[in-house]
């Protein structure tokens, strides 16, 4: 037997690993399964190049754990070590990383991200043991067995050992203050979350199958129960399998098994890059309901198979959050910090190759059955508009396949609807004006006309839309995008197409005079239009360009009418047809307070068209109406 002292400045380190990786000490059993798979590896490798002298083998891992002994274990078949390599390997090279992380990041809390680049890995195992033992052989022939033994200060031990077959075995003594570990659900939780598309076979317990069993009297199945090892992964996960062989039938059983209980995606995209980086994966477009933010943070982030987290933020663009499904990359630098992450150039070619190849399987299933796109539009628009306005180079390649649906539930891409508003709707100034609803229910009577005048209405009642409503006039050009209710129909797309008035100068003045008395308010701004007669008779809206200002400063931003004083109160214009015959009726009355009372009435059916006739305004505008209905 040998003793020695592993040579570091910090006298104990593990205090101090143990105190910074609080919150995640579950990942010893990912570092140490993963360090096993990886010896496996490097044993197939061998094997394969004609290196080893013995058959290969079994070569699954088994973890099991012993509540009495108060022991984890974890046993591989691969390459094993002997006494030179654990002191070469564990003592030396583990701990310079641990050495280096402790320097580094004793006065830092954020250190658990740190863990695994600086080969802390195998050190991990101190987070929950008060001593770690390693017995391995190694695969060279005529070596002996080695022993190793650490209880976390800076001494080990290391002596021969009588292990016959080849591989190592990690026996973890569990610490007081982690005796949580030895539960085989605790275990099996862990292993299922980081290890369930490891490569190499991994086995935990034991489970009961009901298998069958010859017939009965009755020539009906027989079962009985039968005791099987529990496999933990799938070594071959549907990623790392080429798309020439898999069937649409395989995408959704395995999307059903990363997300059970979800209802099937609309469609996915797999992955393939071996250059510039690495990386392999299949992304799956889910249903979007309203609930945007429940869905996000699904897709699971893995190394060579080891998952390492559902937090891909930076990773993967903002707007695809969204998605669900797994990216697996080696070269992603997992275990750095955000910062680092968000700089780092391989992570910035991921981000924007991810984009490209979401943009091209859209456009692809654009061209190859619009039909079925447009019916899928409502569950992708959300993506579409998202990746629009958050990324340039998306933009440029969606707004081919971008679409607009109207209230008569057409589709449109930009440049169609281009070409079929504009004859129709431009204004004297040459600009085009795209009509839109946020509230077909709502806003009813302003559609109806507008459809009267044969103009269009788009739909952009979506959770997005009013950014995106802001974004597609900034980059269409000669183009206004107006509310069909901020004005009259005329005044929307203004042709100077006059309407003889049939009021002189002295009667309109006068009818301006009449409602603004009846309506009392400043706020409410009265002009007198010559429209057609068949037009309702007074039409109350709020300008395009103030209904934005407010609901901008609703939503934080509005910058502007923040300025303007933030809680500036509401205005409103009300139009006035001149040419309406309730405007005469108006005028012929002889009594003042008729006047009043018409000018009101008319002005409270406008109100009443916005839904804005409420409390002591409805209650007297009820009376009005008994009482005129009875005249
Ligand atoms: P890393 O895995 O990042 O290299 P670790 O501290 O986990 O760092 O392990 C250090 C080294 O010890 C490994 O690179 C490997 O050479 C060796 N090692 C660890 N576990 C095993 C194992 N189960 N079988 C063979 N070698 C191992």
């Amino acid at each position: 037997m040998e003793k020695g002292t592993i040579s570091i400045h910090t006298e104990n380190i593990f205090p101090i690993i143990k105190k910074f990786l609080y919150s995640d000490h579950e990942i010893f059993l990912r570092e140490l399964v993963s360090n096993a798979v990886d010896a496996t590896q490097k044993l197939r490798r061998l094997s394969s190049l004609g290196e080893l002298k013995e058959d290969i083998g079994e070569t699954r891992i088994e973890v099991s754990f012993d509540s009495k002994k108060k022991t984890i274990t974890i046993k591989d078949r691969g390459i094993g070590m002997t006494a030179d390599e654990i002191k070469k390997y564990i003592n030396q090279i583990a701990f310079s990383g641990a050495t280096e992380f402790v320097e580094k990041f004793k006065d830092k809390g954020d250190a658990k991200d740190i863990i695994g680049k600086f080969g802390l890995g195998f050190y991990s195992s101190f987070m929950v043991s008060k001593e770690v033992e390693i017995i391995s052989k190694s695969y060279q022939e005529g070596t002996k067995a080695a022993r190793w033994v650490c209880d976390g200060s800076t001494e080990f031990e290391i002596s021969d050992a009588k292990k016959k077959d080849r591989g190592t075995e990690v026996i973890l003594h569990i610490a007081e203050d982690s005796e949580e570990f030895l539960d085989e659900w605790k275990i099996k939780g862990i292993l299922d979350k980081y290890c369930k598309f490891l490569p190499v076979e991994i086995q935990f317990g034991t489970t009961e199958e009901s298998v069958e069993d010859g017939k009965d009297e009755e020539d009906k199945p027989k079962y009985k129960t039968v005791t099987k090892d529990r496999i933990i992964n799938e070594t071959e996960p549907l990623w790392t399998k080429s798309p020439s062989d898999l069937k649409d039938e395989d995408y959704l059983k395995f999307y059903r098994e990363l997300y059970p209980m979800t209802e099937d995606p609309l469609f996915w995209i797999h992955l393939n890059v071996d250059y510039p980086f690495n990386l392999t994966g299949i992304l799956y477009f889910p249903k979007v309901k309203n609930d945007f933010e429940v869905q996000k943070n699904k897709i699971q982030l893995y190394s060579r198979q080891v998952f390492i987290t559902d937090e891909v933020k930076d990773v993967v663009p903002e707007f695809l959050m969204l998605l669900h499904g797994v990216i697996d990359s080696p070269d992603i630098p997992l275990n750095v910090s955000r910062s680092y992450l968000q700089s780092d150039s391989n992570v910035k070619k991921i981000n924007s190759h991810i984009t490209k190849k979401v943009a091209d399987k859209l456009s692809e299933l654009f061209k190859k059955d619009r039909k079925s796109y447009e019916e899928k539009w409502d569950d992708i628009g959300v993506f579409v508009k998202y990746g629009m306005l958050s990324e340039d180079k998306f933009y440029e390649k969606a707004k081919d396949f971008a679409l607009m649906k109207n209230t008569e539930s057409e589709f449109f891409t930009l440049d169609e609807y281009k070409q079929k508003v504009e004859p129709n709707q431009t204004d004297k100034d040459k600009n085009i004006v795209y009509l839109y609803t946020t509230e077909p229910g709502k806003q009813h009577t302003f559609i109806e006309a507008a459809k009267k005048r044969t103009y269009d209405v788009l739909l952009m009642d979506g959770m997005l839309d009013s950014h995106y409503i802001n974004f597609m006039e900034q980059k269409l050009e000669q183009t206004q995008l107006k509310r069909v209710d901020a004005s009259t129909v005329d005044k929307l797309i203004d042709k100077d197409e006059k309407v003889e008035s049939v009021l002189s100068e002295d009667e309109s003045t006068k009818v301006k005079g009449i409602f603004e008395t009846a309506i009392g308010n400043e706020n409410m701004k009265v002009s007198i239009e010559s429209l057609a007669p068949d037009e309702l008779p007074v039409t109350v809206t709020m300008s395009e360009f103030m209904r934005r200002m407010k609901d901008m400063s609703k939503t934080g931003g509005g910058g502007y009418y923040a300025m303007m004083g933030g809680n500036m109160p509401d205005q409103f214009d009300v139009t006035i047809n001149g040419n309406h015959p309730v405007v005469a009726k108006i005028l012929r009355a002889k009594k003042e307070e008729k006047k009043q009372q018409l000018a009101k009435q008319a002005y409270d059916l406008a109100m009443l068209s916005q839904n804005m006739l409420t409390g002591a305004d409805l209650t007297n505008f009820i009376k009005r109406s008994v009482e005129l209905a009875a005249e």
